[in-house]
């Protein structure tokens, strides 16, 4: 959670960051190609994914108060129904959203006691209030449910405590520096202990820092960074507001950095504020995060949680109909398609579509060499023949006058640029 979210705004220039990697020049996203004489626009959509932060708690109580947590500020206790709103989110749209997770009030056998800079309570500990048959039903909906829940790694208990002192926040200070190196791998160590506690599943693949705290690069006298420092459990993916990050400047590519070949991608502005509940979204997804908070998704009486997830589906459906935007269905493909919508480059001219692909030493190579898609709007309808790049399918929709195709191409390895030659369909 993260207070007075001032404008977004992004970084103007370029530096070598942790891995060494020096990125020549900055993208920016425009990529719509349209030529009257073909009648023909093409696009490298824009993914969109949702990312929903401080999923876990089981009180609802914003206690920041008084040196607990800030929680998610709904006026109830958390309950089962609230991780199946998630996934019924994720069935409606056929995506998986990401929720980032805090778990220790999901603690059965108060191991954070000996973790005292992860609670409140310290060294005295007693998480027993929220043990019960909840913890099991949650657990069953996160792992029944796996293609529309993504367990993401928020922390473990989204502060940092200084004897009984909270301070803000678990993984960096309020500057964005990483928090001593051996008090961040005990903290993951403790968050993985209590995944395997209640059954959760693996270790995440993605994560978001708490309070949006975060640094790009190394941080203070680190001789790693974060990103780094997670990779090392398996984490692939950051997703934090790049107007809040220390050394912004050096990310590489606008929208997303690559920091220790790990990609950190902008989160943006949210549309709700972090309590809002009981009500829908307004406003528009800029960027490639839909980012919210728990609450958002949530309704006062639990029973009517679907009412707001509806509202959630109504806003965010649109955006599948966009041709330059595509709600991607997991965090692996929303990862390929972001590197190949700001990298990679369409154009198409006397019946071929020409691709100028990422260079796969910018970035990591399963991600340039991975599939992305390409749509395009058509007055006639059509047939293509590739050339160095694989179609691994195609499909259309009649929209209006158009014809709206959705291609998957996944490129040759090394190769720089592709072709698709495309011909009207004789019918
Ligand atoms: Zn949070």
């Amino acid at each position: 959670m993260l207070r007075n979210i001032t404008r977004r705004h992004f970084a103007k220039q370029t530096v070598s960051i942790g891995a060494g990697l020096a990125v020549p020049q900055l993208f920016s996203c425009a990529k719509t190609t349209k030529n009257k004489s073909d009648d023909l626009e093409v696009e490298i959509p824009l993914p969109i994914q949702i990312v929903i932060d401080d999923v876990g708690w089981w009180s609802g109580e914003d206690g920041n108060a008084h040196q607990q947590p800030y929680r998610t500020g709904i006026s109830r206790d958390h309950v089962p129904a609230d991780y199946q709103a998630i996934v019924d989110l994720g069935k409606k749209l056929g995506v998986r959203p990401q929720a980032a997770t805090i778990l220790c009030e999901w603690d059965r056998e108060n191991i954070l006691k000996n973790l005292p800079t992860s609670t409140w309570m310290g060294k005295n500990w007693d998480n027993s209030k929220w043990v019960g048959p909840w913890l099991d039903e949650a657990a069953e909906i996160i792992t029944n449910n796996h293609k529309h829940y993504e367990l993401t790694l928020h922390g473990v208990g989204h502060e940092y405590w200084d004897g009984e002192n909270f301070t803000r926040a678990e993984w960096a200070d309020n500057t964005g520096r990483m928090r001593p190196l051996e008090q961040v791998e005990l903290h993951l160590d403790y968050f993985e202990k209590l995944l395997d506690q209640n059954q959760l599943g693996s270790f995440p693949s993605s994560f978001v820092p708490t309070a949006f705290l975060h640094g790009f690069g190394k941080t203070g006298d680190h001789m790693f960074s974060m990103a780094e420092v997670i990779k090392k459990k398996g984490i692939n993916y950051i997703n934090t507001p790049f107007n809040n990050m220390y050394n912004t400047e050096g990310v590489q590519f606008e929208v997303f950095g690559i920091d220790s070949e790990v990609i950190t991608v902008d989160r943006g502005e949210d549309v709700l504020n972090w309590n809002t509940f009981g009500q829908g979204p307004k406003g528009i997804i800029a960027g490639p995060t839909c980012g919210l908070h728990w609450p958002n998704l949530l309704h006062l009486d639990s029973d009517r949680n679907s009412e707001i997830v509806d509202l959630w589906v109504a806003f965010l459906e649109p955006y599948k109909n966009k041709l330059d935007r595509i709600l991607s269905i997991n965090s692996e493909e929303f990862r390929k398609q972001l590197v190949h919508h700001v990298g990679s480059r369409a154009s198409f001219e006397k019946g071929v579509i020409t691709l100028e692909l990422i260079d796969d030493q910018l970035v990591p190579k399963e991600l340039a060499n991975g599939r992305f898609q390409l749509k395009i709007d058509s007055l006639n309808q059509l047939d293509f023949k590739p050339q160095r790049i694989n179609l691994i399918s195609h499909e259309f929709e009649k929209i209006r006058n158009k014809f709206r195709y959705t291609l998957i191409l996944e490129p040759h390895l090394k190769t720089k640029s592709a072709i698709i030659e495309y011909n009207s369909a004789t019918s």
